[in-house]
């Protein structure tokens, strides 16, 4: 029985893959590989209709994104996600981008979730545990943290990709400080009107900064004022 609806998720996940890859959101083979191996029906709720693309409640005010915005944010990001490269992902929440990012830069590499709703942290460490990305739990080169990821994780940085998962009001300095040179943020900015913006320290140490798409995400903001928003 497990078996049977372990390898039907499986192949509803990887049609979700070439479904993103027929709208041309997934562009290269390596993204849509770490997609295929991290299968999205574990990190949603039992029953959810895990492979439609779409956000998805996870409780606490929270969403885990829509899959061709993690497909977006991953093509993004995917030069900065190589093999040994330190990544940070802020609102982590399922843990399901932290377990592609974990995928993508190896045990060589090193993946950090900040999530400030303790239980989601909690999860998100079993959601990884069950994935294909299992090991990097087990070996130490992915953790998930509960704390305030406007802050950031200086502990680790600087870092080659940072990802937030959270609308800012503003890109945090402190992300723009731990980021590598060479390296890249990709993070959602505004309150109603959002937009993706996409962050790059150059070699020099300078920013640029451009607008990949509008979006709609949670606000990055403290866990008293998203627990109050009901
Ligand atoms: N990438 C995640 C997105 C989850 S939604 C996924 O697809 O599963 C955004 C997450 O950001 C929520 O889990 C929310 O609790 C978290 N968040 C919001 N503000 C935060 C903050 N200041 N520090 C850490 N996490 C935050």
């Amino acid at each position: 029985m497990e078996h049977f609806w372990g390898s039907r998720s499986i192949e509803k996940n990887k049609a979700l893959v070439e479904e993103l890859q027929r709208n041309g959101i997934i562009r290269s083979k390596r993204v849509a590989e770490v997609m295929e191996a991290i299968d999205r029906g574990i990190f949603v709720t039992a029953g959810a209709p895990a492979y439609l693309d779409s956000p998805m409640s996870i409780g606490y005010n929270a969403t885990i994104s829509a899959p061709h915005m993690h497909a977006t944010c991953l093509e993004l990001l995917k030069e900065h996600l190589q093999h040994g490269m330190r990544a940070l992902d802020v609102g982590s929440g399922t843990g399901y981008l932290t377990a592609c990012f974990a995928m993508m830069v190896g045990p060589q590499g090193r993946v950090v979730g900040i999530e400030h709703i303790p239980e989601l942290v909690s999860s998100s460490i079993e959601n990884i545990k069950r994935s294909a990305a299992a090991s990097s739990i087990k070996d130490g080169f992915l953790t998930v943290h509960v704390a305030d990821g406007r802050l950031g994780w200086p502990e680790l940085a600087p870092y080659d990709a940072i990802h937030v998962g959270a609308a800012a009001p503003q890109i945090p300095q402190s992300l723009i400080d731990q980021l590598k040179p060479g390296g890249r943020l990709v993070i959602p900015v505004g309150t109603l009107n959002q937009d993706l913006k996409v962050v790059d320290k150059n070699l020099d140490g300078s920013i640029s900064v451009r607008t990949e798409t509008s979006v709609r995400y949670v606000p990055l903001t403290s866990r008293d004022a998203q627990l109050r928003n009901n």
